[in-house]
């Protein structure tokens, strides 16, 4: 790079990604950062809508307690005091029966022989004490699961789950990401939520405070359609209009096929290879009873166009009006090509009605509805897959971040957050800075999880 004045850095796309590398930035010095969002909010898929005055996430989402860096800017925001921790129920509903496997009655009811149930208690035990699964990048779900448990275990549960994140059978999900993703024990422990709030708004909008606060220009409603370059380097980002903004350095935040759509060529290693799941999110309000009320429900029959329902108001009973409750149907696709995808709202509605009426037998009558269709929602952890590198090979003022390169973890808010924030230090060490962010999510430490 060899500027000595401070380099101006655009960050491409105002996800939380994108948000956390320009606070990083900014916090550690740096003058000029501009924020490029198309949406008309910062938060990207973290972010809301609203309904009768009551703000809703996209989709599900709740406070996982192993996500630091997540709680580190909560803390930030003084939003973390607020948070309440609740153990919740989380179904398999199979053949038109629901089983709890979160407790030993509903475990020991659920079909599956005796002796699978054993290696499946097994496998999780060693699951929970290996952190360390990147020996299985090269490996997929599958073998990981016939090598610990057998393939009964992979028949009656993980074939379902990786259909029900993927749309892909074990073989062809990454053993790595399973391995890692077992370990963190997500649904065993507590979520974490706000009450009278929906928490990723009170994230959202802290951090959009803490970007003004520190300096960051942020331009909302704004597509980046192209990004020009000269000399190897990107020099200015074309924004819908024409106008250019250019810059010393650029960081991409967006999902990677759509930075591959803008710069006119690009040969970084992986890049090129990562495709993206899509996601189908219905949101509704209702007042009508429901019976077995569980906070997150699979569909594991596979037979029907959700994969899971959520019930928003068991995690967050004050989310939305006093007595609602808020329901959310969730599908995730192999990628946005595939039919359910492309169907009309009227008929993806019959179609989450039908399965509403499976799971709690009665005709859904919502009040309000709030339909979600995510293209790119995350990239598709297959077998073999890697993290790109943090910088471009073929641009080289071009840096990445986002949760394409955090495999093998889980997707999620505070891997988003992280991402930025590693890429942001990484800037700032070549510009021989310290990142003061970064130091502090490293010491961070939850002291307490009170219940609500
Ligand atoms: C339904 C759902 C449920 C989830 N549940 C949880 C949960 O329970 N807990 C949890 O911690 N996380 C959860 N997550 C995941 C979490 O929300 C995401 O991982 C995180 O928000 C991703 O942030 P990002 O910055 O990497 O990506 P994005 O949010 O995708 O950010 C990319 C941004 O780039 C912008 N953009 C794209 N193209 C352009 C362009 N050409 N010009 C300008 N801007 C552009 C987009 O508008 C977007 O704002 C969930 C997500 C969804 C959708």
């Amino acid at each position: 790079m060899g500027e000595t004045r401070s380099p101006s850095v655009v960050v491409l796309g105002g996800g939380l990604s994108g948000i956390a590398a320009a606070l990083t930035l900014a916090r550690g010095g740096l003058h000029e950062v501009t924020v490029i969002e198309r949406g008309s909010a910062l938060g990207g898929l973290a972010g809301s809508f609203e309904r009768d005055g009551h703000f809703y996430p996209l989709g599900y989402h709740q406070i996982l307690h192993r996500d630091r860096t997540l709680l580190y800017f909560l803390d930030l925001l003084g939003a973390l005091p607020s948070v309440r921790w609740r153990p919740v129920r989380m179904l398999f509903h199979l053949d038109g029966q629901a089983y709890d496997l979160g407790t030993p009655a509903g475990f020991l009811r659920y079909p599956m022989s005796l002796p699978d149930k054993l290696r499946f208690a097994r496998l999780m035990l060693i699951a929970f004490g290996r952190k360390d699964w990147s020996g299985w990048e090269d490996r997929s779900a599958a073998e990981l699961v016939d090598r610990f448990a057998g393939p009964g275990v992979r028949r009656s549960i993980f074939e379902r789950l990786t259909r029900l994140k993927f749309e892909l059978p074990c073989d062809e999900v990454s053993g790595a990401w399973l391995g890692a993703r077992l370990h963190y024990r997500e649904g065993s422990a507590p979520f974490g939520y706000i009450p009278g709030a929906n928490w990723t708004k009170v994230l959202c909008d802290g951090l959009t405070r803490k970007l003004e606060e520190a300096g960051v220009r942020v331009r909302l409603r704004t597509r980046v359609e192209r990004l020009h370059t000269e000399n190897g380097r990107v020099v200015a980002a074309e924004l819908e209009g024409g106008e250019r903004v250019a810059g010393d350095v650029f960081i991409s935040t967006v999902p990677t096929e759509i930075y591959r759509g803008l710069v006119p060529r690009e040969d970084t290693p992986v890049l090129g290879e990562i495709r993206y799941s899509a996601l189908l999110s219905v949101v509704c309000a209702t007042r009508q009873p429901i019976s077995d009320r569980a906070y997150w429900t699979n569909l594991a029959s596979l037979d029907r166009a959700a994969g899971a329902i959520f019930l928003l108001t068991e995690l967050n009973p004050t989310i939305g009006r006093p007595g609602d409750t808020c329901i959310n149907f969730v599908t995730h696709l192999r990628d946005r090509n595939r039919p359910l995808f492309q169907e009309s709202d009227e008929h993806l509605m019959a179609r989450y009605r039908d399965d509403f009426k499976a799971v709690f037998g009665g005709e859904l009558d919502p009040f309000w509805t709030n339909i979600a269709r995510v293209p790119m929602y995350s990239p598709v952890f297959g077998r073999h897959y890697r993290n790109p590198p943090m910088r471009s090979t073929s641009w080289r003022n071009t840096w990445f971040a986002g949760n394409y390169r955090t495999f093998p973890s889980i997707v999620s808010t505070g891997t988003a957050l992280g991402s930025g924030v590693e890429t942001g230090t990484a800037l700032l060490a070549e510009l021989g800075r310290r990142a003061e962010l970064s130091e502090a999510v490293s010491r961070f430490r939850l002291r307490s999880m009170p219940r609500g």
